[in-house]
């Protein structure tokens, strides 16, 4: 049998892996209105990733006998200030992410579930690449301050993105 705290951050982390995922989205959105389809690519791409998220913790719970109780999403912020207010916004989201992953491991350790211990081994790495990423954006954005054509050639780079 799992600790019932441990269930129950991990089915709060399921609602939050959804909000990044609607979030994400929701930036996709504000992107195709400025017609920025490059970073709206990228975000569309991090909103699949993020469900992804969700679905390895709603799978992990399964498969520990746990149950699954899913919550209700917010709605996520629409309008933005600009594309490097996103995109700082989308990096405090996820070093939001990692401490909320941070705490479920800390749990996990006090509790002695092992098994949680080890699957968690993946999202932190995921962190750390999540936040690399993001921030290497922020720093080109930051570089390319207010030069438009700096700024659609960032959104022709980020596009490439592939997966
Ligand atoms: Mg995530």
């Amino acid at each position: 049998m799992m600790n019932e705290a441990v269930v129950s951050m991990i089915n709060d982390q399921i609602e939050h892996e959804f909000f990044s995922a609607y979030l994400y989205l929701s930036m996709a959105a504000y992107f195709e209105s400025k017609s920025l389809s490059g970073f709206a690519r990228w975000m569309r791409l991090q909103a699949d990733e993020e469900r992804e998220h969700a679905m390895k913790f709603f799978d992990f719970l399964i498969d520990r006998g746990a149950r699954v109780s899913l919550h209700a999403i917010s709605q996520p912020q629409a309008e933005w200030t600009s594309v490097l207010d996103v995109f700082e916004h989308s990096l405090q989201h996820e070093q939001k992410v990692t401490s909320l992953i941070n705490s479920i491991y800390e749990k996990a350790v006090q509790e002695k579930d092992y098994p949680t211990q080890v699957m968690l081994h993946w999202f932190i790495d995921e962190q750390v690449e999540e936040e690399k990423n993001v921030g290497q954006i922020v720093d080109m954005l930051r570089m390319a301050e207010d030069r438009q054509a700096a700024l659609l050639n960032l959104d022709y780079h980020v596009g490439k993105r592939s997966e």
